[in-house]
Protein backbone atom coordinates (compact mmCIF):
# COMPACT_ATOMS: atom_id res chain seq x y z
CA UNK A 1 0.00 0.00 0.00
CA UNK A 2 1.17 3.12 -0.73
CA UNK A 3 2.14 6.28 1.71
CA UNK A 4 -0.34 8.68 -0.68
CA UNK A 5 -3.46 8.27 -0.78
CA UNK A 6 -4.84 11.34 -2.58
CA UNK A 7 -2.47 12.88 -5.62
CA UNK A 8 -2.75 15.41 -8.17
CA UNK A 9 -0.95 16.36 -11.06
CA UNK A 10 -1.49 19.68 -12.87
CA UNK A 11 -4.90 20.10 -11.18
CA UNK A 12 -6.55 23.18 -13.49
CA UNK A 13 -10.35 24.73 -13.07
CA UNK A 14 -10.66 27.36 -15.42
CA UNK A 15 -14.52 29.76 -15.34
CA UNK A 16 -14.97 31.09 -18.94
CA UNK A 17 -11.16 31.58 -19.13
CA UNK A 18 -10.66 32.97 -14.93
CA UNK A 19 -7.59 30.15 -13.87
CA UNK A 20 -9.65 29.36 -10.26
CA UNK A 21 -7.13 26.36 -9.75
CA UNK A 22 -3.79 26.92 -11.25
CA UNK A 23 -1.42 23.70 -12.26
CA UNK A 24 -2.08 22.01 -8.45
CA UNK A 25 0.18 19.13 -7.58
CA UNK A 26 -0.73 17.44 -4.28
CA UNK A 27 0.83 14.52 -2.58
CA UNK A 28 -1.45 13.65 1.10
CA UNK A 29 0.10 10.76 3.40
CA UNK A 30 -2.15 8.23 4.65
CA UNK A 31 -3.29 8.63 7.95
CA UNK A 32 -2.04 12.08 7.91
CA UNK A 33 -4.39 15.67 8.90
CA UNK A 34 -3.42 17.89 6.00
CA UNK A 35 -4.42 21.16 5.67
CA UNK A 36 -5.61 23.76 2.59
CA UNK A 37 -5.22 26.85 3.95
CA UNK A 38 -4.84 30.47 1.75
CA UNK A 39 -6.67 33.39 1.96
CA UNK A 40 -10.23 33.96 0.76
CA UNK A 41 -10.59 33.25 -3.14
CA UNK A 42 -7.31 31.06 -3.03
CA UNK A 43 -9.32 28.26 -4.72
CA UNK A 44 -9.57 25.89 -1.54
CA UNK A 45 -13.54 25.37 -2.36
CA UNK A 46 -12.64 24.85 -6.39
CA UNK A 47 -10.18 22.33 -4.99
CA UNK A 48 -12.69 20.78 -2.92
CA UNK A 49 -14.95 20.31 -5.51
CA UNK A 50 -12.46 19.00 -8.16
CA UNK A 51 -11.07 16.32 -5.22
CA UNK A 52 -14.59 14.92 -4.97
CA UNK A 53 -15.53 15.26 -8.32
CA UNK A 54 -18.19 17.74 -8.41
CA UNK A 55 -16.32 19.83 -10.74
CA UNK A 56 -14.80 18.65 -13.75
CA UNK A 57 -11.47 20.00 -13.99
CA UNK A 58 -9.92 21.54 -17.30
CA UNK A 59 -6.94 19.83 -16.85
CA UNK A 60 -4.93 17.78 -14.90
CA UNK A 61 -5.63 14.35 -12.99
CA UNK A 62 -6.15 12.92 -9.38
CA UNK A 63 -5.10 9.66 -7.82
CA UNK A 64 -6.79 8.01 -5.20
CA UNK A 65 -5.44 5.24 -3.65
CA UNK A 66 -3.85 3.90 -6.28
CA UNK A 67 -6.80 4.60 -8.59
CA UNK A 68 -7.52 7.26 -11.45
CA UNK A 69 -10.21 8.65 -10.52
CA UNK A 70 -10.14 12.04 -12.67
CA UNK A 71 -13.21 11.02 -14.47
CA UNK A 72 -15.55 9.86 -11.66
CA UNK A 73 -19.02 11.23 -10.44
CA UNK A 74 -19.08 12.19 -6.24
CA UNK A 75 -20.68 9.27 -5.78
CA UNK A 76 -18.69 6.45 -7.28
CA UNK A 77 -15.65 8.23 -5.41
CA UNK A 78 -17.42 8.40 -1.99
CA UNK A 79 -18.27 4.41 -2.25
CA UNK A 80 -14.24 4.09 -2.55
CA UNK A 81 -14.00 5.95 0.65
CA UNK A 82 -13.70 9.49 -0.86
CA UNK A 83 -15.93 11.52 1.20
CA UNK A 84 -16.96 15.06 1.97
CA UNK A 85 -18.65 16.93 4.77
CA UNK A 86 -21.22 18.83 3.79
CA UNK A 87 -22.19 22.50 4.96
CA UNK A 88 -24.92 22.48 7.56
CA UNK A 89 -27.47 22.86 4.72
CA UNK A 90 -27.35 19.27 4.29
CA UNK A 91 -28.92 18.53 7.91
CA UNK A 92 -32.32 18.25 7.75
CA UNK A 93 -33.75 20.74 10.28
CA UNK A 94 -37.17 19.03 10.86
CA UNK A 95 -35.71 15.49 11.30
CA UNK A 96 -34.53 15.12 14.79
CA UNK A 97 -30.50 14.28 15.10
CA UNK A 98 -30.98 10.42 14.94
CA UNK A 99 -33.20 10.39 12.17
CA UNK A 100 -30.13 12.22 9.94
CA UNK A 101 -27.93 9.78 11.08
CA UNK A 102 -30.11 7.05 10.15
CA UNK A 103 -31.19 8.50 6.58
CA UNK A 104 -27.02 8.85 6.08
CA UNK A 105 -26.77 5.66 7.09
CA UNK A 106 -29.43 4.24 4.72
CA UNK A 107 -28.24 6.72 1.71
CA UNK A 108 -24.74 4.86 2.36
CA UNK A 109 -26.64 0.95 2.47
CA UNK A 110 -29.05 1.51 -0.09
CA UNK A 111 -28.21 4.30 -2.40
CA UNK A 112 -31.01 6.46 -2.42
CA UNK A 113 -33.31 7.92 0.22
CA UNK A 114 -36.86 7.94 0.88
CA UNK A 115 -38.76 9.89 3.86
CA UNK A 116 -41.90 8.21 3.32
CA UNK A 117 -40.18 4.83 4.09
CA UNK A 118 -41.82 3.16 7.06
CA UNK A 119 -40.19 4.00 10.26
CA UNK A 120 -39.51 -0.06 10.94
CA UNK A 121 -37.18 -0.18 7.87
CA UNK A 122 -35.19 2.52 9.45
CA UNK A 123 -34.74 1.46 12.84
CA UNK A 124 -32.70 -1.39 11.79
CA UNK A 125 -30.39 1.92 11.34
CA UNK A 126 -30.68 2.59 15.33
CA UNK A 127 -27.59 1.23 16.71
CA UNK A 128 -25.35 2.39 14.50
CA UNK A 129 -26.63 5.99 14.10
CA UNK A 130 -26.64 6.37 18.37
CA UNK A 131 -22.77 4.97 18.20
CA UNK A 132 -22.06 7.95 15.81
CA UNK A 133 -23.93 10.15 17.64
CA UNK A 134 -21.94 8.78 20.86
CA UNK A 135 -18.55 9.37 18.80
CA UNK A 136 -19.38 12.80 17.75
CA UNK A 137 -20.21 14.18 21.48
CA UNK A 138 -24.10 13.76 20.35
CA UNK A 139 -25.65 11.28 23.03
CA UNK A 140 -28.75 12.82 24.74
CA UNK A 141 -29.50 14.80 21.48
CA UNK A 142 -31.20 12.01 19.75
CA UNK A 143 -34.75 12.79 19.27
CA UNK A 144 -34.16 17.10 19.30
CA UNK A 145 -35.14 18.27 15.36
CA UNK A 146 -31.67 18.65 14.19
CA UNK A 147 -32.76 22.30 13.30
CA UNK A 148 -32.94 23.39 17.16
CA UNK A 149 -28.96 22.49 18.09
CA UNK A 150 -26.39 24.96 19.09
CA UNK A 151 -24.49 25.55 15.58
CA UNK A 152 -21.52 24.15 17.36
CA UNK A 153 -23.97 20.79 17.83
CA UNK A 154 -24.54 20.84 14.23
CA UNK A 155 -21.31 20.83 12.46
CA UNK A 156 -20.44 17.35 14.52
CA UNK A 157 -24.09 16.17 13.69
CA UNK A 158 -23.09 17.09 9.81
CA UNK A 159 -19.35 15.16 10.94
CA UNK A 160 -21.35 12.14 11.88
CA UNK A 161 -23.75 11.90 8.76
CA UNK A 162 -20.53 12.07 7.08
CA UNK A 163 -18.76 9.12 9.14
CA UNK A 164 -21.68 7.52 8.45
CA UNK A 165 -20.41 7.53 4.48
CA UNK A 166 -17.58 5.03 6.11
CA UNK A 167 -14.74 7.48 4.65
CA UNK A 168 -11.05 6.52 4.64
CA UNK A 169 -10.57 9.50 3.72
CA UNK A 170 -12.77 12.66 5.10
CA UNK A 171 -12.85 16.42 3.76
CA UNK A 172 -13.49 18.63 5.77
CA UNK A 173 -15.08 22.34 4.81
CA UNK A 174 -13.96 25.05 7.84
CA UNK A 175 -15.56 22.85 10.67
CA UNK A 176 -14.66 25.38 12.97
CA UNK A 177 -16.40 28.41 11.03
CA UNK A 178 -18.32 30.79 13.40
CA UNK A 179 -17.77 29.04 16.50
CA UNK A 180 -17.53 30.42 19.68
CA UNK A 181 -14.09 29.35 21.46
CA UNK A 182 -15.43 26.31 23.66
CA UNK A 183 -16.66 24.69 20.52
CA UNK A 184 -13.78 25.05 18.05
CA UNK A 185 -11.84 22.80 20.88
CA UNK A 186 -14.50 20.57 21.06
CA UNK A 187 -14.49 20.30 17.07
CA UNK A 188 -10.63 20.07 17.44
CA UNK A 189 -10.74 16.86 19.33
CA UNK A 190 -13.43 15.35 17.40
CA UNK A 191 -11.24 16.14 14.37
CA UNK A 192 -8.02 14.26 16.47
CA UNK A 193 -10.88 11.38 17.33
CA UNK A 194 -12.39 10.95 13.98
CA UNK A 195 -9.05 11.41 12.18
CA UNK A 196 -7.80 8.11 13.90
CA UNK A 197 -7.31 5.34 11.15
CA UNK A 198 -8.33 7.71 8.50
CA UNK A 199 -6.64 10.65 6.47
CA UNK A 200 -8.02 14.07 6.52
CA UNK A 201 -8.15 16.94 4.71
CA UNK A 202 -9.34 20.37 6.20
CA UNK A 203 -10.31 23.68 4.75
CA UNK A 204 -9.66 26.15 7.71
CA UNK A 205 -9.34 29.88 8.52
CA UNK A 206 -8.26 29.51 11.84
CA UNK A 207 -4.70 29.03 11.56
CA UNK A 208 -4.65 28.07 15.45
CA UNK A 209 -6.86 24.74 14.53
CA UNK A 210 -4.48 24.00 11.64
CA UNK A 211 -1.51 24.26 13.83
CA UNK A 212 -3.13 22.01 16.52
CA UNK A 213 -4.49 19.39 14.17
CA UNK A 214 -2.41 19.59 10.68
CA UNK A 215 0.65 17.45 10.10
CA UNK A 216 1.11 19.30 6.74
CA UNK A 217 -0.53 22.12 5.20
CA UNK A 218 -0.58 23.60 1.97
CA UNK A 219 -1.08 27.02 1.14
CA UNK A 220 -2.72 28.26 -2.03
CA UNK A 221 -2.99 31.53 -3.08
CA UNK A 222 -4.77 33.24 -6.52
CA UNK A 223 -4.99 29.09 -7.36
CA UNK A 224 -1.27 28.11 -7.03
CA UNK A 225 0.45 26.57 -4.16
CA UNK A 226 2.33 29.14 -2.20
CA UNK A 227 4.33 27.08 -0.05
CA UNK A 228 3.94 23.40 1.80
CA UNK A 229 5.43 21.86 4.68
CA UNK A 230 4.77 21.64 8.08
CA UNK A 231 2.82 24.61 10.16
CA UNK A 232 6.56 25.86 11.67
CA UNK A 233 7.80 25.95 8.14
CA UNK A 234 4.99 27.29 6.69
CA UNK A 235 3.94 29.81 9.32
CA UNK A 236 7.88 30.95 8.96
CA UNK A 237 7.24 31.62 4.88
CA UNK A 238 7.58 35.36 3.77
CA UNK A 239 5.78 35.12 0.93
CA UNK A 240 2.63 32.93 3.40
CA UNK A 241 2.89 35.89 5.45
CA UNK A 242 2.83 38.54 2.70
CA UNK A 243 -0.04 36.78 1.21
CA UNK A 244 -2.23 36.55 4.23
CA UNK A 245 -1.46 40.16 5.11
CA UNK A 246 -1.95 40.89 1.66
CA UNK A 247 0.70 42.73 0.88
P1 LIG B 1 -11.79 29.90 -1.65
O1 LIG B 1 -12.58 28.70 -1.29
O2 LIG B 1 -10.31 29.72 -1.41
O3 LIG B 1 -12.29 31.17 -1.03
P2 LIG B 1 -12.91 29.50 -4.29
O4 LIG B 1 -12.45 28.16 -4.72
O5 LIG B 1 -14.31 29.61 -3.79
O6 LIG B 1 -11.89 30.11 -3.24
O7 LIG B 1 -12.79 30.52 -5.50
C1 LIG B 1 -11.58 30.69 -6.23
C2 LIG B 1 -11.83 31.71 -7.33
O8 LIG B 1 -12.64 31.14 -8.35
C3 LIG B 1 -12.57 32.95 -6.84
O9 LIG B 1 -12.01 34.07 -7.50
C4 LIG B 1 -13.99 32.72 -7.28
O10 LIG B 1 -14.65 33.93 -7.54
C5 LIG B 1 -13.81 31.89 -8.56
N1 LIG B 1 -14.93 30.96 -8.79
C6 LIG B 1 -15.29 29.94 -7.99
N2 LIG B 1 -16.34 29.28 -8.49
C7 LIG B 1 -16.65 29.90 -9.67
C8 LIG B 1 -17.64 29.70 -10.71
N3 LIG B 1 -18.52 28.70 -10.61
N4 LIG B 1 -17.65 30.54 -11.74
C9 LIG B 1 -16.76 31.53 -11.84
N5 LIG B 1 -15.78 31.79 -10.92
C10 LIG B 1 -15.73 30.98 -9.85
Amino acid sequence: MSDTILETEGLTKEFMGFVAVGDVSLKIRRGSIHGLIGPNGAGKTTCFNLLTKFLQPTRGRIQYDGRDITGMKPAEVARLGLVRSFQISAVFPHLTVLENVRVALQRQRGGSFDFWRSDTLLRQYDDRARALLGDVGLTGYESLPAGELPYGRKRALEIATTLAMEPQMMLLDEPTAGMTHEDVDRIVALVKRVAVGRTVLLVEHNLKVVSGLCDRITVLTRGRVLAEGDYQTVARNPDVIAAYLGT
